[in-house]
């Protein structure tokens, strides 16, 4: 059975504006304000959005670059990118073992690269 659509308002948690939104009929306002801060066009919900969706680009490219041989080291780097959007630091290497490493910051065009480096290494006598 589809969810009954109603129109409704919420308040967007950014600038406090009132928007109608499509809500399903069991809604608490909460959520229903939670929708209008999503749908809201002013600065800081379109700041946030766009973070979303730098976490969204961001993690796909974790997972292109190390998901399938590194699939741990992957989901602890992604849990990190909220600390490179809010500039905790603006620089991340993780060592995935003796010969590669994985490297995430923040460029100046703040887009997070994703990067792998893999050290080709000739040691003798040891
Ligand atoms: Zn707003």
């Amino acid at each position: 059975m589809a969810k009954e659509k109603i129109k409704s308002t919420g308040t967007c948690k950014y600038c406090g504006s009132i928007r109608m939104v499509n809500a399903a009929a069991e809604m608490t306002q909460t959520e229903l304000d939670a929708i209008a801060s999503e749908e809201c066009d002013c600065e800081m919900a379109k700041k946030e959005r766009n973070k979303e969706e730098q976490k969204e680009i961001a993690t796909a490219n974790i997972k292109l670059l190390i998901g399938e041989k590194h699939p741990k080291a992957a989901e602890g780097l992604t849990q990190m990118i909220p600390f490179i959007q809010e500039f905790a630091f603006t620089e991340l290497t993780v060592k995935l073992n003796e010969v590669s490493k994985v490297q995430m910051k923040m460029n100046e065009r703040g887009s997070i690269i994703i990067s792998k480096t893999d050290t080709i290494k000739d040691t003798v006598g040891e």
